[in-house]
Parts: C-alpha cells; sequence; structure tokens
C-alpha cells in the first residue's frame, strides 16, 4: 500500500490542491494520512475538509483544529493565530465541525503506523525538534513508525540499537536525526522512526514549497517531496477575509 503523508495544511487549499496533484502525478495511493492542523491561519478550511473527505482517509486533529472548534484554550496562543481562530469557528460549517469533534490528537493506524500531531508523548503540544526529545518519545508508541506534524519542518528521527557502556554496563538510547531533501527516499526497513513530512500550508524550513510525503509499506520507504503552488491565490483570499497580514506575508518566506 502507498500514502500521502499530509499534515498543518492550515486552510490552504490552493497548497493542497497541488500537493493532491503531485502526490496522483506518482502514481496511485491506497489513501491520505493526515496529522492534523487542517484549518487554523488560512482562508479556506470547508473546502479543505470536503476535499481530503474525497480521499480514504486517517486523520487525526492538531492544536488548531481544537482551538477553533473549542477544546483548547484560545488564549495559550499568540495574537495572530487567535484572530484566524476565531475567523474560522465562524466560518466552519457544522458538518466540518461534527467531523473534527470525531477525531484525537493520537490514533493507532494499523500494526506499522501510529499517528500523533505534535509527539507521541504529549499529542496536542510538545515540538519535536531534536534526537533528545525524539528518543524519550520512542517509548511512547508500540508501532514500528509514528507519523508526527505540528513543527512545520520535515524531519525523520530513527532510533539507535541500545548501546551499553563499556565501563558501567548499563544501556543509552539514542536517535539520529535527518533533514530530507526534495525527492529523497529513505529506506526505513524494520527501524523504528519518527517521520514529520512537512507542513503542506505553511512550511517553515525557509522554503515555501509545499511539504508532504508517500509512505510505501511494502517497500518500507518513506520519500519526501517539495511542490510549488499558487501562493499570491491563497493570500489574495486571505485579504479578502482580512486574515492577519503576518500570516499571509510568512507564506511568501516559508517561515
Ligand atoms: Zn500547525
Amino acid at each position: 500500500m502507498r500514502y500521502g503523508l499530509v499534515t498543518d495544511i492550515h486552510s490552504n487549499l490552493a497548497a493542497l490542491e497541488a500537493t493532491l496533484k503531485s502526490i496522483e502525478q506518482k502514481g496511485a495511493i491506497d489513501g491520505l494520512l493526515c496529522m492534523g492542523d487542517i484549518i487554523g491561519y488560512g482562508p479556506q478550511p470547508n473546502e479543505v475538509i470536503q476535499r481530503l473527505k474525497e480521499y480514504p482517509l486517517f486523520s487525526i486533529i492538531g492544536n488548531h483544529d481544537m482551538a477553533v472548534i473549542g477544546q483548547l484554550e484560545l488564549a495559550d496562543f499568540n495574537h495572530d493565530a487567535i484572530d484566524a481562530n476565531v475567523w474560522t469557528r465562524v466560518q466552519l460549517e457544522p458538518e466540518n465541525l461534527e467531523w473534527l469533534e470525531s477525531l484525537s490528537p493520537k490514533a493507532v493506524f494499523d500494526d506499522k503506523v501510529t499517528l500523533a500531531h505534535g509527539s507521541p508523548l504529549e499529542p496536542v503540544w510538545e515540538y519535536l525538534t531534536t534526537p533528545h526529545a525524539a528518543t524519550r518519545n520512542f517509548n511512547a508508541f508500540e508501532t514500528q513508525l509514528c507519523l508526527v506534524g505540528h513543527t512545520h519542518l520535515p524531519r525523520l528521527f530513527f532510533l539507535r540499537d541500545n548501546e551499553v557502556n563499556r565501563i558501567f554496563g548499563f544501556t543509552t538510547q539514542k536517535s539520529d536525526m535527518y533533514i530530507p531533501e526534495d525527492s529523497q527516499t529513505i529506506e526505513l526497513g524494520e527501524n523504528r522512526a519518527i517521520i514529520n513530512p512537512g507542513s503542506v500550508g505553511q512550511p517553515r524550513d525557509g522554503n515555501p514549497k509545499a511539504a508532504y510525503a508517500i509512505y510505501d509499506d511494502e517497500e518500507m520507504t518513506v520519500t519526501f517531496y517539495r511542490v510549488p503552488y499558487d501562493i499570491i491565490a491563497t493570500q489574495e483570499l486571505m485579504h479578502q477575509a482580512h486574515l492577519p497580514l503576518s500570516l499571509s506575508i510568512r507564506l511568501d518566506y516559508g517561515r
């Protein structure tokens, strides 16, 4: 089976459309796995949810989605995010609100894959940005792989084999972090890994192109991709909706 990995779409339909087109150009997929933050920030929350649901979809919920539907305190977010979340709450169709309410921030997909928005240990809030943080998270899920989002940074963490301290005899766990390049395929083999495909709708690694990945559970590979999209189309809709200017400007820079 082949799956498209998408996360942190943040109501950016133009970015999602470019991503889906790019995925389809690379061959048939059996479904989409989505690690949350589907809405918040961008101008087209309902359209993004409807588009995702056209595919066989397994999705969890992210902190922005939770804030929009009232499951988190808005006060825990910065001003621009609060403005965007309040706007999004007004726009959201009841059926889409109900669908988001049915999701949780961490879920097991199959015998190989768990999904968690931030991290398996703290699915709502933790930002997995270092090997040290990843290491302690490998004990918080039971499958071989965990797919995450939340940082908006494409990353892959591998758990190393236990290392035995030669002097004292205790074992230590460590993990390695990789920053994948565009179109890079990584062989997973039987290694335990935490995988973040990067953000579709608001990349933050200095590259404004939408980020996604394709996971193949027979080959046991994950391939990371970047795809350009019509940033101006999203920005114009954000201006029309009076969403905060800083949120549309950052799309130009991928920050
Ligand atoms: Zn996000």
